[in-house]
């Protein structure tokens, strides 16, 4: 079974760290190059399939090492295989793009053969991989680079393709290592726990188990910085000149704001699996895709928020972390569940009110969260009570919980902007 270790690592000193950023520059620009080519052949500027580009990546081994840069071809044949055979089956699909630009900056990333790198677990864990010949002289180095890993990699096993990154946000570098792992030392064998999930626009998600957690992601101050980045790219829209289509300030900014989307949903999805696995939980319910889409989306949504939120890719983003973990994702028919009153089981005597649901039999919760318990109950039998809500906010570098002062559902009031 696989299974993917995520950890931060740090260059001991300023010069490995130099040499590091120069290493993940050099395996982004031999992507951009073969993509360059591959695009090339694709799109018929050049004769020749996307197969017939040339060695590039014989001109890296110098700063790579022959090993690294083999593997940023083969990444990249990876890539076009599965552009390819999506294709093939009439998905919609693009083909692979760039890490970035020179000008612009490259995305920083390597990938590392499963034979090529070593991990050192236990007390201070260390992470070692190779550079080239061209830097080892440069840098008078002894061609193993040494870093620091923060914390204990969680999974042991088999080791597989190693990838480290520069993440920007947090100005950090990160790896993520996928090992294979013996099924039989799998932990947690009493997992038989539930999780149901309401996804939404103000609230992002709204989860409930059936240990009788749950727990409220806030997105409003996520979508407001996605929107005002929006409102820029418009303004700079039409500042352009009629013959120009795009700047590289519009094209920097677009990327800016789909990559901290992005890592917000990834962290989003690491911090809630990860407590779901602690709590025991196997099963996670999800909306149903065309039902959430219908009800939660046409009706309450506009074009901004759907683009925000990138529904398709949460999931997909969903279902790959809780495949590490070992939990599974169903997708339901969530339908009421967001009008259903958890008292008296009415759905026409409820009105919901921005986050409250009220009915006329005196209930009154937050209605994302009920939304969820409803549905969670609709798959399973709950017999524990729930605990207080645990909320969460984003920093721009993680979830972190909320202070108990914004407890009660009536002191969030959240924009309507966002229904549109
Ligand atoms: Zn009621």
């Amino acid at each position: 079974m696989r299974r993917t270790n995520q950890f931060v690592v740090r260059p001991r000193s300023e010069q490995d760290a130099e040499l590091l950023h120069e290493l993940l520059d050099a395996s982004a620009s031999l992507w951009n190059e073969l993509t360059y080519e591959r695009r090339q052949r694709f799109f018929g500027e050049l004769d020749g399939s996307v197969w017939d580009a040339p060695r590039v990546h014989d001109r890296y081994k110098g700063i790579l090492g022959s090993a690294a840069a083999k593997e940023v071809k083969r990444k990249n044949d990876e890539a076009w295989r599965s552009f390819f055979s999506l294709k093939e089956k009439g998905e919609r699909c693009f083909p692979p793009g760039y890490w970035g630009n020179e000008e612009d900056g490259r995305d920083l990333r390597w990938y590392g053969r499963c034979d090529q790198y070593t991990l050192m677990m236990g007390g201070r864990s260390r992470l070692e991989i190779p550079v080239g010949s061209d830097l080892k002289d440069e840098y008078d180095h002894t061609g193993r680079l040494r870093l620091e890993v923060a914390g204990e990699p969680k999974w042991d096993g088999k080791q597989c393709r190693l990838e480290l990154y520069y993440d920007e946000f947090s100005d950090q570098f990160r790896a993520i290592q996928p090992v294979t792992i013996d099924t039989s030392r799998l932990d947690s064998p009493l997992a038989d726990e539930t999780a149901a999930l309401d996804i939404g626009a103000n609230n992002l998600v709204a989860c409930t188990t059936t240990t009788g957690q749950q727990y409220l992601y806030h997105g409003r101050g996520l979508f407001e910085r996605f929107r005002d980045t929006t409102r820029e790219i418009a303004r700079l829209q039409s500042k352009l000149r009629e013959e120009r289509y795009s700047s590289n300030r519009i094209r920097r900014l677009y990327r800016q704001r789909t990559r901290r989307r992005d890592h917000a949903q990834d962290a989003l999805v690491r911090d809630l699996i990860e407590r779901l696995y602690d709590e025991g939980v196997s099963t996670v319910y999800v909306g149903d895709l065309t039902d959430v889409l219908e009800t939660h989306w046409s009706v309450r949504a506009n074009e901004k928020t759907h683009n925000f939120w990138a529904f398709r890719a949460f999931l997909d983003r969903l279902a790959c972390t809780a495949e590490e973990y070992g939990i599974t994702v169903e997708a339901q028919s969530e339908a009421w569940t967001s009008q259903t009153c958890p008292n008296c089981g009415s759905t026409t005597d409820t009105i919901r009110h921005q986050d409250t649901l009220t009915c006329s039999c005196g209930f009154e919760g937050h209605a994302d969260l009920v939304a969820s318990e409803t549905f969670l109950r609709r798959q399973t039998d709950v017999s524990r009570p729930m605990a207080r809500p645990v909320r969460f906010e984003w920093d721009d570098h993680s979830w972190s919980e909320m202070s108990h002062s914004h407890e009660s559902p009536k002191e969030v009031r959240t924009d309507r902007s966002i229904h549109g």
